[in-house]
């Protein structure tokens, strides 16, 4: 888990699809304007929004933000799509409200099933129905829970909840994770062959070379005793390789 400033860590993935909403002439929508947007003279010294810090795999955090957003892009034909985040002392969450297709009441409690889709016939949008099943194992990896509320033709909103922490703890867990990589620069500097160049090894000594000018000596005879070859005896029969994963993590 890293330190993770969650307005502007999520900012960037909005900007990120950005243009993909913009294709569609959707409203798109980030509330919490990262205080880079605001100039100084106008925050007066303050923050305008709170700063929300989690302790998760950014990857992970990374991947359910883009997959509801990318959802809420994909499933709304016109309108809005809209990116908020808020929270209290120990919760952060993350909302993505569209006034898209919506999902009716039947197929809500199945969403964040493997390979549920729902059946969108006023949609030619095609899915594998997988990105909302990561979306919930991944938060729950990150100790959050995920959830919707949703009107059918009318909208959606999903939201991420994750355990916050605060700025103390943050600012903590910060130094240590420098003071760790730092360490593990100076070990991996100090420690022996840790340059990416192959070190020196000293050639096998060769059999010496007869001195052809030396007329009283006789040449010596180099025997190489090889062993015979055999198969290797595996210890336990090949096995099948292991199945794999389902749920494999996609990149956008
Ligand atoms: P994938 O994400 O794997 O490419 P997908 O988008 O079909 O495919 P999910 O993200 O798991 O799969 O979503 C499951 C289904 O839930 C979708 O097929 C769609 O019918 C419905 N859905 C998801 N998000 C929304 C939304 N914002 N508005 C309306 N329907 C949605
Ligand atoms: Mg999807």
């Amino acid at each position: 888990p890293k330190v993770v400033d969650v307005v502007p860590f999520v900012h960037d993935i909005f900007e990120g699809l950005e243009s993909k909403a913009k294709e569609k002439n959707l409203h798109f929508i980030y509330k919490p304007l990262p205080d880079d947007n605001v100039t100084k003279e106008k925050l007066n010294g303050r923050r305008l929004s709170p700063v929300f810090y989690v302790n998760v795999d950014n990857d992970h955090l990374r991947e359910v933000i883009s997959n509801l957003i990318e959802n809420a892009v994909k499933y709304t034909p016109s309108g809005d799509v809209v990116v908020d985040i808020n929270g209290d002392d120990n919760h952060i969450v993350v909302s993505v409200a569209d006034t898209g297709l919506g999902i009716p009441r039947e197929d809500q409690a199945h969403l964040f099933q493997k390979f549920y889709r729902v059946d969108n016939t006023d949609t030619r949008e095609i899915g594998t129905g997988l990105g909302l099943y990561l979306c919930r194992r991944l938060t729950e990896t990150m100790g959050g829970r995920i959830w919707v509320e949703s009107e059918y033709k009318k909208g959606s909103t999903f939201y991420v909840e994750l355990p916050r922490i605060n700025h103390k703890d943050a600012m903590r867990l910060i130094e240590q994770a420098s003071i760790e990589a730092e360490n593990a620069a100076v070990a991996r500097a100090t420690a022996p062959f840790a340059s990416p160049v192959t070190p020196l090894t000293v050639p096998p000594s060769l059999p010496s070379v007869p001195d052809i000018t030396a007329p009283h000596q006789t040449a010596p005879v180099a025997v190489v005793a090889t062993a015979p070859v055999t198969p290797p005896v595996l210890a336990t029969p090949p096995s099948a390789p292991p199945s794999q994963p389902l749920a494999q993590r996609r990149t956008y």
